[in-house]
C-alpha cells in the first residue's frame, strides 16, 4: 500500500460522505490541509464550525494546487465541477469521487477531464445512512465497509494506488470493478430499494385515510422505508443517471410483484408458501455470507 501523508485534499460537496471521508483523513493524521468546497457559504461555516475542514472556498479557482480532489457531490454536479477543476489540475493531481452511479461520471470524466483523466479514479463507499449534510457526517463511517473503484484500464497506477491507501486509512476494504457491472449490480441492491422504499410510502400518502394509516403503522414498516427519508435530490440524480439498469431491475421487480398478485388471486397457497421460504432462505443465507465474510 502507498504511504500517504501530508497531504494537501480538497473535498468538493461537504455532507455527509464528504464531511465523513474529511473527518477520517484527519483522524489518521495525513493531512497538511483538508480544504472544503460547497456551493452555500453556510454549509462551509458549518463545516469549518465542527472542525472537518481547514478552509472553505466556494470557486475552484480559489483551492489551490492539491494532491487529491475528491468530488462528493450528488452525482448530476460532477461534470461541471470536473469542467471547472480541470484548468488548475497539476500532473501530480490525483482525482476521485464517491458517486452512487460509475458509468455517468467515467463517460464525464471523459469530456471534462482533459489531461487529468488519466489519473482519475471513480470510487463508490458502500456505506451511508439516510442523513445529509455534513452535521450527520462521523469519522467511522467507512469502517469495515467496501469501497468500490471502477478504473479505466489505462488509469496511472500511481492514482490508483493513492485512492486506495485514501480508503483503508479510513477503515474501508477496496475492490474493484467494471463501471457498468458496478452499475447493475447497484441498480439492484441499492437503487431498486430505494425506489420500492419510495414507492410505498407514496402509495399509503395518497391514501384517502393516509393520516390514520401512518399512525397505525407498525415498526416494520418504518425499519422497512428507512431508506426512503433519504435525500431525494440524491436520489433523483441516481435514477437519472443509472435509469437503463434500474429500469431493468424494477421490471424483475414488478414481475414477482404480479406473480404473488396471481397466487393471491388464486388462493395458491402452495406458491405463497414457495415464494416466502425461498426469499427467506436466500435473505439468510445472503445475511451469512455477508457477516461471514467480515
Ligand atoms: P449530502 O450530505 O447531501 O452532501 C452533498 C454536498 O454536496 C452538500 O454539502 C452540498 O452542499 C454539496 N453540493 C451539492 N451540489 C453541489 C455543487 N454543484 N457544487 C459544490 N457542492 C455541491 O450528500 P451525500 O449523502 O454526502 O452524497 C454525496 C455523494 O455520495 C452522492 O453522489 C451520492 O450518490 C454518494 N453516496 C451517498 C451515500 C449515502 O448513503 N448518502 C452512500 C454512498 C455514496 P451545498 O448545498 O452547500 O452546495
Amino acid at each position: 500500500m502507498k504511504e500517504l501523508s501530508s497531504l494537501q485534499v480538497a473535498i468538493v460537496g461537504v455532507g455527509l460522505i464528504g464531511g465523513s471521508l474529511a473527518r477520517a483523513l484527519k483522524a489518521a493524521g495525513v493531512t497538511r490541509e483538508i480544504v472544503g468546497m460547497s456551493r452555500k457559504p453556510e454549509t462551509l461555516n458549518k463545516a469549518l464550525e465542527l472542525g472537518v475542514i481547514d478552509r472553505g472556498e466556494t470557486q475552484a479557482a480559489a483551492v489551490g494546487p492539491v494532491d487529491i480532489l475528491v468530488i462528493a457531490t450528488p452525482v448530476r454536479a460532477v461534470p461541471d465541477i470536473m469542467h471547472a477543476f480541470a484548468p488548475h489540475l497539476s500532473a501530480e493531481s490525483t482525482v476521485t469521487d464517491v458517486g452512487s452511479v460509475k458509468t455517468f461520471v467515467c463517460e464525464a470524466a471523459e469530456r471534462h477531464l482533459g489531461d487529468a483523466r488519466s489519473r482519475f479514479v471513480p470510487g463508490h463507499p458502500i456505506a451511508g445512512t439516510e442523513h445529509a449534510g455534513v452535521e450527520a457526517s462521523f469519522a467511522s463511517l467507512f469502517e469495515n465497509r467496501t469501497v468500490i473503484l471502477t478504473p479505466e484500464e489505462d488509469v496511472s497506477g500511481t492514482a490508483l494506488e493513492t485512492v486506495d491507501a485514501m480508503w483503508r486509512l479510513a477503515g474501508a476494504s477496496v475492490v474493484r470493478m467494471d463501471p457498468r457491472r458496478h452499475d447493475e449490480l447497484l441498480a439492484a441492491t441499492s437503487h431498486l430499494p430505494h425506489m420500492v422504499a419510495y414507492a410505498l410510502v407514496n402509495c399509503l400518502a395518497r391514501h384517502p385515510q393516509a393520516e390514520e394509516l401512518f399512525r397505525l403503522a407498525a415498526g416494520g414498516f418504518y425499519d422497512f422505508t428507512r431508506i426512503a427519508s433519504s435525500d431525494p435530490l440524491m436520489w433523483r440524480d441516481i435514477g437519472s443517471t443509472n435509469a437503463g439498469p434500474l429500469i431493468e431491475s424494477m421490471k424483475t421487480f414488478r414481475a414477482e410483484l404480479d406473480a404473488l398478485i396471481e397466487a393471491l388471486e388464486t388462493r395458491d397457497e402452495e406458491a405463497l408458501h414457495r415464494t416466502f421460504a425461498g426469499a427467506k432462505q436466500a435473505r439468510d443465507l445472503g445475511l451469512a455470507r455477508k457477516n461471514g465474510d467480515r
